[in-house]
């Protein structure tokens, strides 16, 4: 019984295996006892009625010698009784009690039954041992005496063995046989139980509502079947359901969010998060003790956009603004639309005054290229920039909004199209950088700029001294000069680029491109071969006319093709249009050389140099300067590929910021022969560089 009770434990497939196995082995087991208790009974009733008429036949034929007492006559006919050999032994009773005959068979043992002639015995004894039968022996219709037959039931036994032993075989059989039928039947009834069992586990294990049940079998597994299915059906609803809602949800706070930080025209921030984002700025500088700027960006002239073009195009201009300002800021720049045509900018990253006003330059610079609305050109649009930074110009967050504000009134007071950084010396004091912007466009007139030369030589080997030698001085490169009238010498580093932003330039570059060329007319007739190279900024080639401008200055000059150089930087070669193609052409054939200036610091395709009319490739001195660091250096392996590059463009290849001997060796062994730098000569006045050409060209560079 536990054993059953266990069994409901283990699958049903085992279950009704086993059940069916049991059940079989029962009913054999029945049935082969039924075999057993048919046969013998069987047997009892054959014994019984071969009994009956032995003693009948013994009874008939031994009535003459009971009667007649002959003892001899009795014991032979009981002598018949040796053809059966069932008989153990057999006697012939006289009315007294006497025994008249007996028969024993051989070998027999008569300790089953002890043969006793008495009334109360007639009729059939059966033992286990044996049965006998007791029979009146009559004559004329009256008992003269009793036969007594015994009979072994050996045989009956073996016979019953021998049925037992069949069954056995039979059943054995049988139950053998029906083990496959029972598991057929077992897979048949749970094979599809198992099969939804696995899914369940699936659907469980995966979360997959999809899944369906395609299980058939007996009613109540179909029944099973398709009521998992519309369950799983219902599961699957409600798991869409509470997907969709999630989502709904996730966009209805995306939205909410987005309705609290972000300006919905322009997809930036907006004055909610300003606030927050100039708190956490100022906060943050204050703790750190580093600094935080802010800056106020108001547009020139929108105002106008959306009176002639509408609010739409209005719309559409303020997000290309957007657009600008997160183009040209950092990622780590705040980037705000504060409402109409007003605009924040938070730096937190410490930079200092001078850092903003280069960002404020280039946001000014960026907002007033011109825009398009739709297909139209948008009216001019510029901005007015007010910056302050914390804690230089302002002791707090309000103070510093406040500056800010009246630093972009400022600019706009000033004329527009500007920034105004806010500093400590009050709002009226400009800015160092100020005071160099607003001069700038004076400065030609006041006369404030020259011109420097540095010389360009071939460098030699040095004679077998092991030592480079500057062999021969073949140009120069003009470099431009300004000393501000009260802020003093300023870098061209710093003011060409303020001079692109304003336009300057091309005036500026103009004069540069004049004034050197006028100086090597001079130089040249001494030294006629002498080549000079002037430095070209990008926003020269921007229109034909200056193209040309720079063509009739080179002519006026007459000097010949090949004899003025233009460096320009590599960012040019990132425009690869057929109209800047073009223009570079005609300054070819207008008879510049054309050098590509800090080569390797630009972005140019390899895949599109020969396209470019490139006489000249300069290294640039971040290269020059690692040539020191020994053969395996990085810069070694740069300044060798441009050398290689040049040769392969057929231009030369000159390196510039040479300082060291071992940079001009390094360069001469890898095959670049031209060379400018401190190490030969700093940009010279013109009587000092009329001096070094007066002196022997050959020099040695390092005293020995
Ligand atoms: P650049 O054209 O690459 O000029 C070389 C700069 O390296 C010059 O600085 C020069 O003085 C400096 N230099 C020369 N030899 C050495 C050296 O051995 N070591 C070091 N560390 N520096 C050396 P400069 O004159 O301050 O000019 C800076 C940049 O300003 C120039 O770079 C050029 O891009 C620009 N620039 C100068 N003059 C003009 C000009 O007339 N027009 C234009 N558009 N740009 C100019
Ligand atoms: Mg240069
Ligand atoms: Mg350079």
């Amino acid at each position: 019984m536990r054993a059953l009770l266990s069994l409901q434990r283990h699958t049903i497939r085992r279950q009704i295996t086993t059940l069916g196995l049991v059940l079989t082995a029962g009913v054999l087991l029945v049935f082969g006892a039924g075999m057993l208790l048919h046969e013998a009974s069987n047997r009892h009733q054959t014994l019984q009625a071969t009994l009956t008429i032995e003693a009948d036949i013994i009874g008939s034929n031994s009535a003459a010698a009971i009667a007649f007492g002959n003892e001899e006559e009795a014991n032979e006919i009981l002598a018949s009784l040796a053809a059966w050999p069932d008989v153990r032994q057999a006697r012939l009773f006289l009315p007294d009690g006497r025994t008249l005959g007996r028969y024993a068979a051989a070998g027999a043992d008569d300790s089953c039954h002890v043969l006793r002639p008495s009334n109360a015995a007639i009729g059939f004894d059966l033992r286990w041992c044996g049965a006998v039968m007791y029979q009146p022996v009559r004559l004329h219709d009256q008992m003269v005496g009793v036969v007594a037959i015994e009979a072994s039931l050996d045989s009956s036994y073996r016979a019953m063995a021998g049925t037992l032993a069949f069954s056995l075989a039979l059943a054995m059989v049988a139950f053998v046989a029906s083990i496959p039928l029972w598991r057929r039947v077992a897979a048949r009834v749970a094979e599809p139980l198992s099969r939804l069992v696995e899914l369940t586990d699936r659907v469980s294990r995966e979360h997959d509502f999809r899944l369906r049940a395609n299980v058939s079998g007996s009613h109540e597994v179909d029944a099973l079947a398709s009521g998992f299915n519309q369950m799983m059906h219902e599961l699957q609803r409600r798991d869409e359901r509470l997907t969709h809602e999630l989502h709904q949800r996730r966009q209805a706070e995306l939205r909410l969010n987005d309705l609290a930080y972000f300006d919905p025209v322009t997809g930036l921030h907006n004055r909610h998060y300003f606030r927050e984002r100039i708190d956490a700025a100022v906060a943050r500088a204050a703790r750190d003790g580093g600094r935080a700027a802010m800056l106020y960006i108001d547009l020139d002239g929108f105002k106008q956009v959306n009176d002639t073009l509408g609010h739409d195009s209005g719309d559409q201009l303020l997000r290309e603004v957007g657009r600008r300002l997160t183009d040209t800021l950092r990622r780590s720049d705040g980037v705000c639309r504060l409402g109409g045509d007003e605009f924040a900018v938070i730096i937190d990253d410490d930079s200092d005054s001078r850092q903003v006003e280069t960002v404020a330059a280039k946001l000014v610079e960026a907002l007033a290229m011109p825009y398009r609305v739709g297909q139209r050109q948008a009216p001019a649009i510029s901005a007015s920039i007010g910056a302050c930074v914390y804690p230089d110009g302002a002791r707090d967050r309000d103070a510093l909004m406040r500056r800010a504000d009246g630093a972009m009134y400022r600019a706009k007071e000033r004329g527009k199209n500007r920034y105004w950084l806010h500093h400590e010396g009050g709002p009226e004091a400009p800015s160092r950088r100020q005071l160099v912007e607003e001069s700038l466009d004076g400065a030609l007139d006041r006369g404030e700029l020259r011109l420097v030369f540095q010389p360009q030589f071939m460098m030699g080997d040095g004679g077998g001294t092991g030592t480079p030698t500057a062999a021969a001085v073949f140009g120069f490169e003009a470099l431009l000069r300004w000393v501000h009238t009260t802020v003093g010498p300023v870098s061209p580093a710093e003011f060409i680029p303020l001079a692109e932003t304003s336009g300057a330039i091309e005036r500026m570059g103009e004069w540069v491109l004049r004034e050197a060329c006028e100086h090597l007319v001079r130089w040249r007739r001494r030294h006629p071969h002498l080549q000079m190279s002037v430095n070209l900024s990008a926003r020269q080639l921007a229109s034909d006319e200056s193209i040309a401008r720079l063509a009739r200055v080179l002519a006026n000059s007459g000097l010949p093709a090949g004899a003025v150089e233009l460096e320009l930087t590599e960012s040019l070669l990132v425009d690869r249009s057929e109209l800047m193609l073009g223009r570079l052409g005609q300054l070819r054939s207008a008879g510049f050389g054309l050098a590509i200036d800090d080569f390797g610091t630009g972005y140019s395709s390899l895949a599109y140099l020969d396209s470019f009319p490139i006489t000249t490739l300069k290294i640039d001195r971040a290269f020059v300067r690692k040539l020191d660091d020994g053969e395996a250096a990085h810069g070694n392996a740069i300044a060798r590929a441009i050398v290689a590059i040049g040769a392969a463009l057929k231009a030369d290849v000159i390196a510039e910021g040479i300082e060291t001997p071992a940079q001009a060796q390094a360069l001469v062994d890898m095959g670049c022969r031209r060379g400018q730098g401190y190490l030969f000569a700093p940009p010279l006045d013109e009587p000092e560089a009329l001096a070094l050409l007066e002196r022997a060209p050959r020099r040695r560079l390092l005293p020995a």
